[in-house]
């Protein structure tokens, strides 16, 4: 033991918030899907001032490169006789058990040790908090928070550098550090709002929270009977629900979710693609009370452009209406006066004609529009501008916001896939809409964008729907 460092110690309001388990793993490289553990360090400061200081070295069944031996230490001889994962799963689980799992990039640490559990067929989730993100959090005008940067700036003292227990209690020694300089109560207010611990909704059993996957999916929040009261979906599962309940960020509806909650359900899904397809499945199944999502869906919309009798003119067309393939489509706008703001700011960008847009009515044929009379509408209102020339000025206008041609031949084939948890989900869709037996659902906008990103990330993705 260094003498110049203190006994490691965290201040009672710190361990208020829960108890603590400082981690830290070394590994065979960087990707925690292929990548291998090799040494795991913890030490958990219990509520009673106790602490648990647990290592292990970890044989990860593949060759250690030999940079990363050489930065570690750790050779393929010392891990050579050294347990398995399987071997110390269940004295690890109850080190973790219950505690807030604390590491610097916690992700990291986070990622290998549920893919080492999932390699056992185990489930593993915790609540993180990143000392990283403690570190900005606390000193935001300071540049490193690198754990190297962290030792010697606030002079935390020596220890064994890139070996899980060195890593463990320099981690650990920071947080002491910090809440010496800042106040106990100051770290544990940014904990707080790092950890957004959920006030845990009033009839809701104590452990409500605890097990919900970290994956994609969607989760259904129930009252008194069966029927659900909301209906969301979730990149991450897990931090999702629990944002409903964190003091920091909980909305008007979120306080009504929490007064009404009983029970909570959640179905994973292979990626945010199924998880939103589903989501707009069971919201229409169920009708959720509490959807806000769904009424926003049924006020969206586009503005239809075509030049007939009637003159050249743009049309309002529902979402839930728009079935046919029409030509000139803009949109999808969220609702039917989103598009007139918008068409108003294009109008007036591009010199368009108050009347025809819809903005203004003329009291008598060929009388000049307001835009016209301030000198901003180039007088397609009295026949001075040429209707083919001001319907080209017109799709220039609208351009941005033209609906993509459909850019395949005909309904095609997504798989989306969950490497981690393996999950393949197969969604099929038509001219920007998804398919459900075979039937065209209504357009979404949702889907839409999220449909837009991934053909233009990865077109090879989709195949034809046979
Ligand atoms: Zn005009």
């Amino acid at each position: 033991m260094h003498p110049s460092r203190q006994p490691l110690a965290l201040p009672p309001e710190l361990l208020a918030l829960g108890e603590f388990a400082f981690i830290d793993v070394e590994t065979t490289g960087g990707n925690p899907l292929a990548d291998r553990v090799t040494e795991i360090a913890v030490i958990r400061f219990h509520a009673d001032g106790r602490q648990t200081r647990w290592q292990s070295l970890i044989n990860p069944s593949v060759p250690i490169p030999p940079a990363i031996q050489t930065l570690t230490g750790i050779s393929n001889a010392m891990v050579r006789d050294a347990p398995e994962f399987f071997a110390i799963r269940e004295e690890l689980c109850a080190l973790l058990d219950g505690a807030v799992f604390v590491a610097h990039n916690a992700r990291f640490d986070y990622g290998f040790i549920k893919n080492e559990f999932r390699r056992v067929q185990e489930q593993f989730s915790a609540d993180l908090l990143c000392t990283v993100r403690l570190s900005r959090r606390l000193y935001p005008t300071e540049r490193g928070h690198g754990l190297d940067a962290l030792v010697s700036r606030h002079r935390l003292g020596h220890f064994e550098r890139h070996r899980a227990m060195g890593d463990c209690e320099a981690t650990a020694a920071f947080v002491q550090h910090a809440s010496e300089e800042h106040s106990p109560a100051n770290v544990a207010a940014a904990a707080r709002a790092l950890l957004r611990t959920p006030s845990l909704p009033p009839h809701l059993p104590p452990d409500a929270l605890a097990n919900i996957p970290d994956g994609p999916g969607v989760y259904l929040f129930f009252g008194v009977n069966d029927l659900p009261i909301y209906i969301g979906k979730a990149k991450h599962l897990r931090e999702r629900i629990r944002s409903h309940f964190s003091s920091d960020h909980m909305t008007m509806n979120d306080a009504r979710l929490s007064r009404e909650l009983r029970r909570i359900e959640w179905r994973p899904t292979a990626g945010e693609f199924s998880a939103l397809l589903l989501e707009s499945e069971l919201i229409k199944e169920r009708m959720p009370l509490r959807n806000i999502a769904l009424r926003r869906r049924e006020r969206q919309g586009f503005l239809d452009l075509s030049d007939d009798e009637r003159g050249l003119h743009l049309e309002w067309c529902a979402a839930s209406e728009a079935k046919d393939v029409v030509p000139d489509r803009y949109g999808p706008f969220t609702d039917q006066a989103a598009a007139k703001r918008w068409l108003m700011a294009a109008a007036r960008e591009h010199r368009l004609c108050d009347h025809q847009l819809g903005f203004s009515r003329p009291r008598h044929a060929g009388e000049p529009c307001f835009a016209r009379q301030i000198g901003r509408c180039h007088g397609y209102c009295e026949d001075s501008e040429s209707r083919d020339r001001y319907r080209q000025r017109l799709q220039i206008a609208l351009a941005s916001k033209r609906l993509p041609a459909w850019p395949f031949p005909g309904a095609t084939i997504f798989e989306e896939r969950d490497i981690e948890h393996d999950r393949v989900d197969l969604l099929a869709f038509d001219q920007w809409c998804s398919l459900a037996g075979g039937a065209r659902l209504p357009f979404d906008g949702d889907v839409f964008r999220l449909l837009r990103q991934v053909i233009e990330r990865s077109p090879e993705a989709f195949r034809p729907f046979a």
